[in-house]
């Protein structure tokens, strides 16, 4: 069209458009699911706006929030179309081309190595999904602040946008045409959408229709001299509008209904990921009381790659939520601490207003309960992830949880968990003041006596030796150079315990962690050791005043704060040991990497 605007595509969205073009990846399908997620995001906006502002939605068909799925076998066209927010002019240019997302080089980067598109969602690029399948596509698009527009391309590294003065008026919202490729016929066939609405698009709040054909009896009026009855019905084809999915929210249902299965399904489409793995946990309930609100939360099986990059920058919450219904934010920080952050879910409120602004509803007081009562809960699915755990039981009660049934697929989760997420328990013990007795209980280390195993702190607490009124920990670089550190010598000899705590972050959190079930923790390195009676010691002490006092006069004072007789070690003759609140020389080393 003459009258079309040309422009190119930012090279870095190019590239990925090559790529996906010229993709030998088989599961084509998830372009749908893209699309469709898409048109789902934009209804969500307009719903939201229509909060606080009811005109917004227009009359009749226009108010009508869903997707409308069509097929034109012979123009070979699959089109999709909502009813949402739509897209002006500079939205069709902004955002299906001309601005790279931050995830657009890490998807191409991922893509050279892997090849795995199905998590193209994820990286904020789902949309180009649709060159998997379509060699010429069109978005026509028409947003209440703008006229109808149409953005357009061949993917040959340019689109161009008009002003649509040809096509049916659309009201507001997008349709999506896909000028589907020679190898992709298959889209055009009924069966398939149903079929893959059912696989990826089960829990879209909207509903889906596709127009469908549907056969269809018609009784002839038979004649009167009519001999034979095989003509009285005649079947003829028409089209309507048929429902494919049911929009009753999963978590509305009673906990007890839903399936794993579905539970795991629910998962995927939250995150975007639709592999194989389920995910490691997840709680769903009902709070009642001054504060009504129902919620999902899941475990995912992996932590992202960059969980704790960012960690002290970014405040990003991957919980959903809803106001009765009705879809708010997915980047509400107050729901959760950060870092409950690797949880994956929803909340659905009755109790916060629905028609007020996103600023006001975070500072509404019910938000504080709520993300009280999600910690409690989010900590005690934890809890009871290792509570099922066979190899999490001590020796006495194993029997029992072996006997029950589904224990061989709980063995090893917790280690699991930890393995992925125990930083953050670590975190949230020092950042949780109110919590940290219950984030204590999720701690696993190594110690002296755990042979290679993870074990905890009520475990260490049950095997203390009698007379033993601390908690014995040391921390270091690895588990290997402290087996054979002198300040375990004596310690081993006597048979305590020592924790080990290996992980640059452990400094950090025994500044915070003082004391569990009412016993100590001391730092077998520092000052203040005490291994049952003194008494013996405080007489040698007596004896050798003289030579420690010559020794602390000889090692000057700027050197050594003390010289002091102990009962720590058994083979070495002295040890240096750190004051009771300086830094161990651990910590000494784990500042002077981060100073340099
Ligand atoms: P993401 O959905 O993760 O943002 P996509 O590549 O799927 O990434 O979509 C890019 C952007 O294009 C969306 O963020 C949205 O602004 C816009 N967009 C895509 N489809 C639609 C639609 N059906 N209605 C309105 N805007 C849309
Ligand atoms: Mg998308």
């Amino acid at each position: 069209r003459s009258s079309a605007e040309k422009f190119e595509f930012q090279a870095e969205v190019s590239r990925l458009m090559d790529i996906i073009i010229n993709s030998l990846y088989s599961n084509k399908d998830i372009f749908l699911r893209e699309l469709i997620s898409n048109a789902s995001d934009a209804l969500d906006k307009i719903r939201f706006l229509s909060l606080t502002d009811k005109e917004i939605l227009g009359e009749g068909d226009d108010a009508k929030l869903e997707i409308q799925i069509k097929l034109d076998k012979e123009k070979k066209i699959l089109s999709i179309r909502d009813r949402g927010i739509g897209m002006t002019k500079e939205d069709l240019i902004k955002n299906l081309g001309t601005i790279a997302k931050s995830g657009t080089s890490a998807f191409v980067e991922k893509m050279q190595t892997s090849g795995d598109l199905n998590l193209i969602g994820q990286f904020g690029v789902g949309f180009y999904s649709v060159y998997l399948v379509a060699d010429y596509v069109e978005v026509i698009s028409k947003h209440n602040d703008d006229k109808q527009h149409v953005w357009e391309s061949k993917a040959d590294g340019a689109f161009a946008i008009s002003e649509d003065t040809w096509n049916e008026p659309l009201g507001r919202g997008t349709e999506i045409r896909l000028h589907l490729r020679e190898e992709a016929q298959e889209y055009l066939e009924e069966h398939k959408l149903k079929e893959l609405v059912k696989k990826y698009s089960e829990f879209i709040n909207f509903p889906i229709h596709l127009w469908a054909t549907k056969e269809v009896e018609e009784e002839v009026p038979a004649e009167e001299d009519d001999a034979s009855d095989d003509e009285d019905n005649v079947k003829k084809t028409t089209s309507e509008w048929e429902l494919l999915n049911d929009v009753k929210a999963i978590w509305l249902r009673s906990p007890r209904e839903v399936t794993d299965e579905e539970y795991t399904k629910f998962y995927h489409s939250l995150a975007k990921d639709f592999g194989e793995e389920k995910p490691m946990t997840w709680s769903h309930f009902n709070a009642e009381g001054d504060v009504e609100f129902k919620a999902v939360l899941f475990v995912p099986p992996k932590a992202p790659h960059d969980l704790y990059e960012s960690y002290y920058n970014a405040n990003k919450s991957n919980l959903k939520l809803y106001v009765r219904r009705v879809f708010i934010s997915d980047e509400f920080d107050e729901l959760l601490p950060k870092y409950l952050n690797f949880l994956l879910g929803l909340v659905d409120s009755d109790t916060l207003p629905l028609n007020v602004s996103r600023e006001m509803l975070q500072q509404h007081s019910s938000l504080k309960t709520i993300k009280k009562k999600l910690i409690r809960k989010a900590l005690d699915m934890i809890r009871k992830l290792a509570e099922e755990d066979p190899d999490e039981s001590s020796d006495t009660d194993k029997k029992e949880v072996e006997e029950s049934g589904d224990s061989n697929e709980k063995k090893g989760q917790y280690a699991k968990f930890w393995n992925e997420f125990g930083k953050s328990i670590k975190l949230g013990i020092i950042e949780d003041a109110t919590n940290r007795n219950r984030l204590a209980k999720l701690l696993r280390f190594e110690t002296t006596k755990s042979d290679g195993k993870l074990t905890s702190l009520d475990k260490y607490i049950a095997r203390m030796k009698s007379g033993q009124k601390d908690i014995f920990y040391i921390t270091g670089t690895s588990k290997e150079q402290l087996e054979n550190s002198p300040f375990l010598e004596n310690l081993k000899k006597k048979g305590y315990e020592v924790i080990f705590f290996t992980d640059p972050v452990d400094e950090y959190l025994m500044q915070y962690l003082m004391d569990y079930e009412d016993k100590k923790f001391q730092n077998v390195s520092k000052e203040g050791l005490k291994l049952g009676k003194e008494s013996k010691l405080k007489q040698l002490k007596e004896s050798f005043k003289e030579l420690t006092k010559w020794w602390k006069g000889a090692l000057a004072s700027e050197n050594v704060d003390d010289v002091k007789l102990s009962n720590r070690l058994a083979d070495s003759p002295c040890v240096v040991v750190t004051s009771k609140y300086g830094w161990s020389s651990n910590m000494e080393r784990i500042m002077q990497s981060q100073t340099l």
